[in-house]
């Protein structure tokens, strides 16, 4: 029986998110603030003409991105995903092995391992984080996993499982250390995709750094941006230093001879977006407070009789709330209401199409991803950017 649908209570969200984003036509789902010295150090760095891959705001940039996360060492790249390609090629994943990673993610995570002729294996997500569960991670492993003299295996492919990478949904943190526990029993190293989730953290310590590397991204769409920029943190200095040198083109540092030792890549961040991204970076905090009053100010509105839940914050967790996220009953209702929203005004977007529909990936082992599909059906992002007229200067 087709659910009925309360056209009014929509009208209602409308009327609400309107007068939360005020003077707006139309509100995105995520805009960029520029409102601190984001034209100041840009100007800077022309000025100095080292626009290019090296410069004083690259540095720096590592710096404070190694100090914000608590890493010992970051790298900056030029985007999210050639941080991701990197740091998959760093813990050693390789042509024809096996990479596990959500369904329920930005298709950059399986690119990523489809750069390097790996081929992605999809686990479920849980519905109270929204990331990788480690129960269906370790049940996949259980099942599937049998440790070699050189390395785990999958005994249903004959592949080789070389890394594992969840991802923090929407900046929410997903279970990281029993992930990474798991991984450690099974000898498998873990990336994390913590594009989303600067800022977050995970029982008192940043996403990103549980695992052997992880990597955040500053797109245009994301909590911070500086035009496209990515880094990749680890606390391995072997990794950090091989990490500078193939995103570098392997280039051997002399004073005029050109030696490369091995095949790099131009992955590097340019010292004009990385002026940019030091300018975010002093506003990581503003920002993510800025964020989590809107979402309380959702909390209030949704709490309501008849509306849809607003997902929070685990309590082991503090989220930047990068985006917020409905959950309705059932796939009626979810798009009744994209359509309402999407009409008058409002952006809201569904969940990613699972990486396992993709025509790429559509041949990919997956555990029957039962709460991926759950959430698929029901998840909508709303609009999450950061009030400027509520931000504390
Ligand atoms: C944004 C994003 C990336 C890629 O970052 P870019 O900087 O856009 O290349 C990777 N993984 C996830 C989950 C993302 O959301």
């Amino acid at each position: 029986m087709p659910m009925i649908l309360n056209i009014k209570m929509y009208k209602e969200v409308i009327e609400f998110i309107k007068g939360v984003f005020p003077d707006q036509g139309f509100i995105p789902l995520h805009e960029p603030r520029f409102v601190g010295n984001e034209k100041a150090y840009v100007n800077e760095a022309i000025d100095s003409t080292f626009v290019s891959s090296v410069g004083a705001f690259v540095n720096r940039f590592e710096d404070d991105m190694a100090r914000i996360s608590g890493a010992k060492y970051a790298v900056a790249t030029g985007n999210g995903t050639s941080a991701l390609h990197m740091a998959m090629h760093l813990v050693g994943v390789e042509s024809g092995d096996e990479v596990i990673t959500q369904a329920f993610t930005f298709v950059a995570t399986a690119n990523a391992i489809s750069y390097l002729k790996a081929i992605p294996v999809f686990v479920d997500i849980s519905r109270d984080t929204l990331g990788l569960s480690p129960k269906k991670l370790r049940e996949y492993l259980q099942k599937n996993a049998e440790k070699r003299s050189d390395g785990t295996y999958n005994k249903a492919t004959g592949r080789r499982l070389a890394a594992c990478v969840p991802m923090h949904t929407y900046g929410f943190p997903c279970e990281i250390d029993e992930i990474v526990a798991i991984c450690d029993e099974f000898e498998i190293p873990v990336v994390e995709d913590a594009a989303e989730s600067l800022g977050s953290h995970y029982k008192g310590k940043h996403t990103g750094t549980f695992g052997k590397v992880g990597i955040f991204s500053f797109n245009g769409n994301k909590t911070l941006t500086c035009g496209g920029g990515g880094a990749i943190v680890t606390n391995d200095e072997a990794l950090a230093k091989r990490g500078k040198h193939i995103t570098t083109q392997a280039k051997i540092p002399h004073k005029w001879e050109f030696n490369h030792d091995e095949i790099g890549y131009n992955y590097r961040l340019p010292n004009l977006n990385a002026a940019m991204a030091c300018a975010q970076l002093e506003q990581l905090e503003p920002f993510i407070a800025n964020k989590r009053a809107l979402f309380e100010m959702y909390k209030e509105f949704f709490g309501k009789e008849g509306m849809p839940q607003l997902y929070s914050e685990r309590g082991d967790s503090r989220a930047n709330y990068w985006l917020n996220v409905l959950i309705f009953e059932n796939q009626d209702q979810r798009d009744q209401f994209l359509d309402e929203t999407n009409s008058n005004g409002v952006m809201t977007r569904p969940a990613w199409n699972l990486m396992h529909r993709l025509e790429m990936f559509n041949q990919c082992e997956h555990d029957g991803l039962e709460e991926s599909i759950w959430l698929e059906n029901r998840l909508v992002n709303i609009p999450s950017s950061v009030r400027v007229d509520a931000l504390t200067k």
